[in-house]
């Protein structure tokens, strides 16, 4: 996002991004600016300071109020660059104008580098009825937030159980899914195991008996 309302700044800055493989948008105004950061959320703002109606001090004490985006401060004078630094503004880098568009981008991509966040890690935990979770990662099941000690099947079985809400699940689709679709063995297993789920995680587990089916979780 470049906020910016010298065109011909705006337009070198946006030719220059878009070689270096980004997609900016343009806003000319702080106002303008602020809104666009609100509908597209952006990777990161070029800001200039001067603009035309608040100017970026001020864009980006708003932007900080509710995001974390980094903010790179365009600054035309030495007064300037002492309040980017001196206003703990949380800008990530600041340019002085006139600047080398090649080494904007590259402190662009810099930003945005160390700024990655960890991947997110993928949804591990696995929220069963009200009191029950799953944790995937763990493998541990937590009754209103106390871990219950399961067998590796059990817990294999709740687990199964719990990324397929909602589904009645066969006896057959258990066994294939759980202890593989070469196990040989009495499809009562599931039922035993089922009955072990129960007596240890309790009344919270919303788990169902299917008749002519089998069971179902939630
Ligand atoms: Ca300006």
């Amino acid at each position: 996002m470049i906020i910016e309302d010298d065109p011909s700044i705006a337009d070198l800055l946006d030719l220059y991004l878009r070689e270096g493989g980004f997609r900016p948008l343009q806003a000319a105004s702080g106002m303008r600016g602020l809104e666009l950061v609100e509908q597209h959320q952006p990777a990161l703002v070029v800001l200039d300071i001067g603009l035309p109606d608040i100017d970026g001090f001020e864009v980006c004490r708003r932007i900080r109020a509710r995001s974390s985006v980094p903010v790179l401060f365009l600054t035309a004078r030495d007064g300037e660059i002492d309040r980017v630094l001196g206003l703990e503004l949380g800008a990530d880098d600041y340019v002085v104008k006139p600047f080398s568009p090649r080494e904007l981008v590259a402190r662009v991509k810099a930003i945005l580098r160390r700024g990655q966040p960890p991947a997110p890690a993928a949804a591990t935990t696995l929220s069963v009825g009200e009191m029950v979770d799953v944790d995937v990662a763990r493998r541990e099941a937590r009754v209103r937030g106390v871990a219950i000690p399961l067998a590796t099947k059990e817990f294999d079985l709740l687990a199964h159980f719990a990324r397929n809400q909602g589904l009645a699940l066969s006896r057959q689709q258990l066994l294939d899914a759980v202890w593989g679709a070469d196990w040989y063995g009495d499809d009562r297993t599931v039922d035993v195991h089922v009955r072990q789920l129960r007596k240890k995680l309790g009344d919270d587990l919303p788990l169902a008996t299917v008749w002519g089916v089998g069971y179902r979780l939630g």
